[in-house]
């Protein structure tokens, strides 16, 4: 092989690898409203190189923006429980996952909080995230209905958030009772949940939430 031909393959090798370092592997992170979904994942980056992005928290920064033109769309959707467009969710994630990566090439690892709550998340996930990143596992923070409202109530007091009230507690309970239970059913079928008990208390989960990302990396 002449000088040439060596550094041209050496060169795609590299660009090969720098491709696979560079590519976000995701976690999803899911389960009722007051799951403790990001409660959770708060002390998760505390103890692991991951950032963590709450589809939620994106939807609510961008409801807030002065020249938002979903901002009024966004704020209905949440108000009713109702699972915003994911043409809206995905672009928030991409960029939020590009801004980080740009800023810092080793934060490629990333929690993301919400998401997907339905078969239109997962589709435009695949549709526009395929290829480019990796989801490794779901974690599925499981919890009864009741703790979940009650958690949401006592939030409520305090979070200033628009849905954390009975009446949209209730839709917002029949939204991940009919459309992302059966998200999550999909990849556990192929064997990608893990399921913690988050009836327990935040530090009783977090010490299952530790079990499986010790295992997991
Ligand atoms: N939401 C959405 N798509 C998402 C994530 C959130 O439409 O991918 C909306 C939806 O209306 C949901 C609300 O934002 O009920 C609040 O979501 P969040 O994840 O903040 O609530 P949590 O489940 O953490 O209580
Ligand atoms: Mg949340």
């Amino acid at each position: 092989m002449n000088v040439r031909a060596l550094r041209s393959s050496c060169e795609k090798v590299w660009s090969a690898v720098w491709v696979v370092a560079m590519k976000p592997q995701v976690v999803f992170v899911l389960g009722g409203p007051g799951a403790g979904k990001g409660t959770q994942c708060a002390k998760i980056v505390q103890h692991y190189s991951y950032t963590h992005l709450s589809a939620g928290d994106l939807l609510r920064e961008e409801r807030n923006r002065k020249d938002s033109e979903d901002g009024s769309l966004i704020d209905s959707y949440i108000k009713e429980g109702k699972i915003v467009p994911v043409e809206i969710t995905i672009n928030l994630l991409r960029k939020a996952m590009e801004e980080t990566m740009k800023k810092d090439e080793n934060k490629f690892r990333f929690l993301i909080d919400g998401f997907p709550r339905n078969q239109d998340n997962l589709q435009g996930w695949t549709r526009v995230m395929d290829g480019k990143a990796d989801v490794k596992f779901v974690l599925f923070f499981d919890c009864s209905n009741d703790v979940c409202i009650d958690r949401c109530l006592e939030r409520g007091k305090s979070s200033g958030r628009t849905d954390d009230n009975r009446e949209s507690l209730e839709k917002r309970i029949q939204t991940y009772l009919q459309s992302t239970r059966p998200i999550i059913e999909q990849y556990e079928k192929q064997g990608k949940v893990h399921t913690i008990n988050a009836s327990q208390d935040v530090n009783e989960v977090f010490a299952d939430v530790k079990k499986v990302l010790d295992k997991e990396g």
